[in-house]
């Protein structure tokens, strides 16, 4: 039993790191609008990569993060994306109670979603439509999955408050300030996130956002007048509830069961 779960775990890191790999060619290549189909190649001199030299994680490591063929850098994002997502693939597994429930798909596919649109919104300080607008519908299908009718009501409440605030919130903040505080890509995104956290998830998140992002631009000393990309807050802040909320939970279960053996 055990010796399956580590095997089960293994597949899943060897799975995650593959998605990962092809999350770093959505990152790059979804902004410029280029096919995600068409073969890798060095963002410096454009040469193919040879597949023993698109190993995820690995060949990064062994190529001590340079091209072989022009020997140009290549950004540690793609090292990094191809490492936190087996993890999070693995942990989300694990929360989930090492079962492949109807939560763990949709939070694997939530994650998958949040990596990209984290790495795209830092380099390019945009979130893409193409990302935003599926993965709100993949919220309301989840949402009738997990609890029919019910479910499907729940997450449209969400979306629709994860939408409408932030659209009060804009709508305000530039009247007031006359200045852009949240783009067209939050207010879509935070309706995606919506509709997987639920009406009350959007408020938790906001706040925990709002949270992370004054931690680190207090930190890296960021001037409060300069726009910052506010994405990859609102998606690590998602997870961090989604995800981080059901390990608490199993914490406390946990913590109960032991309490009601003494
Ligand atoms: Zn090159």
């Amino acid at each position: 039993m055990i010796a399956e779960l580590i095997i089960i775990y293994i597949f899943i890191f060897i799975f995650g790191a593959v998605f990962g790999s092809f999350f770093n060619v959505c990152i790059s290549r979804i902004p410029l609008k280029e096919s995600l189909l068409t073969e890798s190649h060095c963002p410096n001199c454009g040469k193919a990569i040879k597949y023993h030299n698109n190993i995820p994680i690995f060949s990064w490591l062994f190529l001590k993060g340079k091209c072989s063929d022009c020997g140009q850098p290549i950004s540690i994002t793609y090292f990094l994306v191809e490492l936190i997502t087996p993890l999070l693939f693995m942990f989300i597994f694990y929360v989930n109670g090492s079962r492949f429930s109807i939560t763990f798909f949709s939070q694997i596919i939530f994650a998958s979603f949040a990596i990209i649109i984290a790495f795209i919104d830092l380099k390019n300080q945009i979130i893409p439509d193409v990302l935003s607008i599926p993965l709100l519908f993949i919220g309301l299908i989840f949402g009738f999955l997990q609890n029919n009718i019910n479910g499907l009501f729940e997450s449209f409440i969400g979306g629709a408050t994860g939408f409408l605030l932030f659209l009060i919130v804009s709508e305000f903040y530039s009247k007031v300030r006359k200045k852009e505080a949240l783009g067209g890509g939050d207010i879509k995104i935070m309706a995606a996130i919506g509709a997987f956290s639920g009406w009350m998830g959007v408020l938790a998140i906001t706040f925990l956002a709002s949270v992370f992002a004054l931690i680190i631009l207090v930190m890296i000393k960021h001037d409060p007048e300069k726009h910052f990309p506010f994405g990859p807050f609102l998606v690590s802040a998602s997870l961090f509830y989604l995800i981080g909320g059901r390990f608490l939970e199993n914490l406390y279960m946990k913590f109960f069961d032991f309490i009601m053996t003494i």
